[in-house]
């Protein structure tokens, strides 16, 4: 077992921030256009001695981890011995630091007693669970393979165990009003989440739902309500798609968000290292494969100069905090700065709130910010 360093933050400028991707789920929802399947015989074999392969081929470039965050796919279509056999892949070839963040995705059809008790004695402290909706009819529209109670028991059994919990909820069903929107929103705080992610049902080619022969809603107006609802519950907005109670926000997200860098093991992961974005291969049978050869590495780029600098201040914009004028210039340089401040001067003064320490997008802003993005990178 490798030691637990008491250092925050590395010195090597290495990336202090893993992201592990599971491949599985236990059903595809129909709107789904993730890398994940369900398992075969054989797969959570072929996935552990690929992680554990590619981790000692890579872990020298996490450094010490301030954030650690599992997702998929569904990180709970993981048996409890493959759990035992994954937290000790990571024992064996990262360092954390004492303060960690380590967040683990879980589905509330598949979130056991065993998974959750393993969690305790490790190192998690923060689990984000798929709720999507607290109403049964909603669920079964999307396809998901839980009701509403078993999501407010997954909840609830996690708050119990002392982990910070967060719940990803969807809207812009057809038909979708919104009082029952308002009323997911009101359920999913009154079990005690401190953190809520909302993401806008969408077609993605391919999926079960974009053959449907149906219309779904823009969401503009779901999307300002969550702004002014959440708020008077205590859930501030400190990104496009995440509330959270002060002290609650997502470390591990707030890195990606400040251009910081990460290592990403599993299937489809990306990583930002050493100035380089990479993708690994999407599957599990290429991924495994690749890594028998080497690198299990897809696709690289390394942006630079402006594009690097347009790129990080989309990233910023998403966040309340937006940009810091000072830090972002001595980044990326006063030149691309200038010039990048000067695009977003052109905005309308409703949907950018700009001053000599700052720039960020008003909560107007934020309900346009693709458009805003767009404009700028
Ligand atoms: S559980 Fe998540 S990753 Fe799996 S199919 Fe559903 S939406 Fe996709």
């Amino acid at each position: 077992m490798r030691r637990t360093n008491s250092s925050a933050h590395n010195a090597s400028g290495s990336a202090g921030s893993l992201y592990i991707h599971v491949p599985f789920c236990e059903a595809k929802c129909v709107y789904c256009a993730f890398a994940s399947a369900i398992k075969s015989p054989g797969d959570e074999e072929l996935y552990l001695a690929s992680l554990e392969r590619e981790a000692a081929l890579r872990s020298e470039e996490a450094g010490t981890l301030d954030t650690v965050y599992i997702g998929g796919g569904t990180p709970t279509a993981l048996s409890e011995r493959a759990w035992e056999r994954l937290t000790e892949t990571l024992e064996r070839h990262f360092d954390f630091a004492n303060d960690a963040e380590f967040t683990v995705e879980a589905n509330p059809n598949s979130l056991t007693r065993d998974h959750i008790g393993i969690w305790r004695n490790y190192r998690v402290n923060r689990v984000s669970i798929g709720v999507q909706s607290l109403t049964d009819s909603r669920l079964a529209y999307l396809g998901r393979i839980h009701t509403a109670m078993q999501a407010q028991s997954a909840v609830a059994r996690s708050l119990d165990a002392g982990f910070s919990v967060s719940a990803d909820m969807m809207f812009g069903l057809p038909d979708e009003t919104i009082r029952d929107w308002g009323r997911d929103l009101k359920s999913a705080v009154a079990l005690g989440t401190r953190h809520i992610s909302i993401y806008q049902l969408t077609m993605e080619p391919g999926t079960p739902l974009a053959a449907r022969d149906t219309a779904l809603p823009d969401g503009y107006a779901q999307y300002r309500y969550a702004q002014w609802r959440l708020p008077r519950h205590g859930l501030a907005q400190y990104e496009v798609a995440s509330f959270a109670r002060a002290g609650y926000e997502s470390r591990h997200n707030l890195n990606y968000w400040s251009d910081g860098e990460y290592l990403g093991l599993g299937p489809s992961a990306w990583s930002y290292v050493g100035g380089a974005r990479s993708k690994n291969a999407p599957t599990l049978a290429e991924y495994a494969r690749m890594l028998e050869s080497g690198s299990p590495e897809i696709y690289s780029e390394r942006l630079e100069g402006e594009a690097a600098a347009r790129q990080a201040a989309v990233l910023a914009l998403r966040t309340a905090g937006g940009v810091d004028r000072e830090k972002f210039a001595d980044r990326y340089g006063e030149e691309h700065a200038r010039a990048i401040m000067r695009d977003i001067a052109g905005f309308p003064g409703d949907l950018v709130d700009m001053d000599a320490k700052s720039v960020r997008l008003t909560a107007k802003g934020l309900r346009v910010g693709n458009a805003i993005w767009n404009e700028i990178v």
